[in-house]
């Protein structure tokens, strides 16, 4: 059950409001999910059986990450900051129910990546939170797409919910695109989620930098401390 996970994270949570551009947590992001719902659900760190280390820890980092994230301009992005700061009761509400969609988004996304099905009550969670979304967006010219192609666009949502709004659009534009949900991979080394691009599909680490030498080198030194230990006992 995806909520009951969602309410232990929300307890670790150190909750404080931080509106700087590069606040510690955001910075040491690593964007290697390739699409904006997996480097979401990837902000919930720490790796199997660590504690967490949430790099979400207010409406502010939600800004500031999804300002990174490239998702909001620097001017949408200090509106919300501004807009925080001015109602902090709504920031915060908007903050958590970020994290219960991620919770949410981690229980549908996870379970797929490693062939099983998803949440039903996360699946009808993300349902409904993408027909909100869509309820704010307008329909734009694509910004890197062919003349004639259209995309939903946020960049006229004021509201405290436009970063929420676009990483759910992001999570159901990857689970109803055939070629893409195949893509979609677990980290052998760190847990993260991430698109498997390679021709193959025969990728096992989110970043070969991040955690695929640190494997290779861990499996190098276990080898040969077993061949050197076979020797001496020999
Ligand atoms: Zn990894």
């Amino acid at each position: 059950m995806f909520s009951g996970n969602t309410t232990t994270r929300l307890r670790h949570s150190r909750v404080k409001w931080v509106s700087v551009e590069t606040a510690a947590e955001v910075s040491r992001t690593r964007f290697v999910g390739g699409t904006l719902a997996l480097d979401f659900v990837n902000t919930r760190d720490g790796g199997p059986g660590a504690e967490p280390d949430d790099l979400v820890v207010s409406y502010g980092h939600l800004v500031s990450w999804a300002r990174s994230a490239g998702v909001l301009d620097a001017g949408s992005a200090d509106a919300l900051h501004a807009a925080a700061h001015a109602v902090p009761t709504s920031a915060g509400d908007a903050w958590q129910r970020s994290l219960q969609v991620r919770g949410a988004l981690d229980a549908v996304l996870r379970p797929i990546a490693a062939g099983l099905r998803p949440d039903d009550d996360a699946l009808a969670r993300l349902a409904a939170e993408e027909a909100e979304a869509l309820a704010a967006a307008t329909l734009m010219p694509a910004r890197h797409g062919q003349e004639p192609e259209y995309e939903w666009s946020w960049d006229a949502d004021a509201s405290l919910h436009r970063p929420l709004r676009q990483i759910v659009h992001s999570a159901t534009q990857l689970l109803t695109n055939p070629t893409a949900i195949t893509r979609l991979k677990q980290c052998a080394g760190c847990d993260y989620l991430f698109m498997d691009e390679s021709k193959n599909r025969s990728r096992r680490w989110c970043s070969m930098q991040d955690c695929g030498t640190t494997q290779k080198v861990s499996r190098y030194v276990a080898a040969r401390r077993a061949r050197s230990e076979g020797t001496a006992s020999s």
